[in-house]
């Protein structure tokens, strides 16, 4: 049993590339289930957002850290959603979404002293979730399963082929370079993307949406029940 099963509160992580569908399938988790859902990418995308404002190049040093060190982390709960609020302000999705950061973001995300900066954070939303009254939290990301919370009651890794995952971009009317993104993400040093070794790996390539949900919900309740009967072995 995991720590956080065993206080009746779960934790989903979903990992995958870009565009795998891993916040459409945690918001469809969250809604179902009474959960939090939080999108640890906007927390990267916020950071860029904030330091190509303040005209900051994606390399460590002194100027990174004094940028890092003024930035305040909180979050405010809309719904079942945990928005970054970057010192007193939520940043728009449209910003955080621009073409801008969706080509800078992966530079800023790669560099160590940005992962420390949001770690701690993104593991708070647990405690978020809690004080909210969430029978659970779902988090989407890069390194949920291996970093964040490896120790997660379950971890889903989604993947889409290459011409879905294209479609779904052009779908959102979005110019986003998936592919570069990936490549960075999935060969940096530090907490680099990847399936945790006990997570599912689901290709959604060829199921919709509600499909891909279903079967996350399907999962949780056998990892319940599962943990229910590890509590109360037979006789
Ligand atoms: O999930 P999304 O595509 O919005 O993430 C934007 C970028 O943030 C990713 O390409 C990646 O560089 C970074 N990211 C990360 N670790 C996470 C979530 C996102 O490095 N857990």
């Amino acid at each position: 049993m995991t720590p956080y099963m065993s206080e009746g509160f779960q934790i989903v992580a979903i990992d995958g590339g870009a565009a795998s569908g891993k916040s459409s399938t945690a918001r469809g988790v969250a809604g179902a289930a009474h959960f939090l859902h939080v999108d640890t990418g906007s927390h990267y995308r916020a950071v860029t957002l904030r330091a190509l404002a303040e005209g900051l190049e994606p390399r460590e040093g002194p100027a990174l850290d004094r940028f890092l060190a003024g930035l305040r982390f909180e979050s405010e709960v809309r719904g079942r959603c945990a928005c970054i609020r970057l010192n007193d302000e939520v940043p728009a999705r449209a910003d955080i979404r621009s073409d801008a950061v969706n080509a800078a973001v992966s530079a800023f995300a790669a560099l160590p002293a940005v992962r420390e900066a949001v770690r701690a954070y993104q593991r708070d939303q647990a405690g978020v979730a809690r004080q909210h009254g969430f029978k659970g939290l779902v988090m989407d990301g890069r390194d949920i399963g291996t970093v964040i919370f490896p120790d997660a009651d379950l971890k889903v890794y989604l993947e889409a082929d290459a011409s879905t995952r294209a479609a779904r971009r052009k779908e959102e009317g979005q110019t986003d370079t998936i592919d570069d993104r990936d490549r960075i993400d999935s060969t940096r040093a530090t907490a680099p993307l990847a399936a945790a070794p006990d997570a599912v790996r689901i290709d959604n390539s060829n199921i919709p949406l509600e499909g891909v949900v279903d079967e996350v919900l399907r999962l949780l309740r056998e990892r319940s029940a599962g943990a229910r009967a590890e509590e109360s072995p037979t006789q």
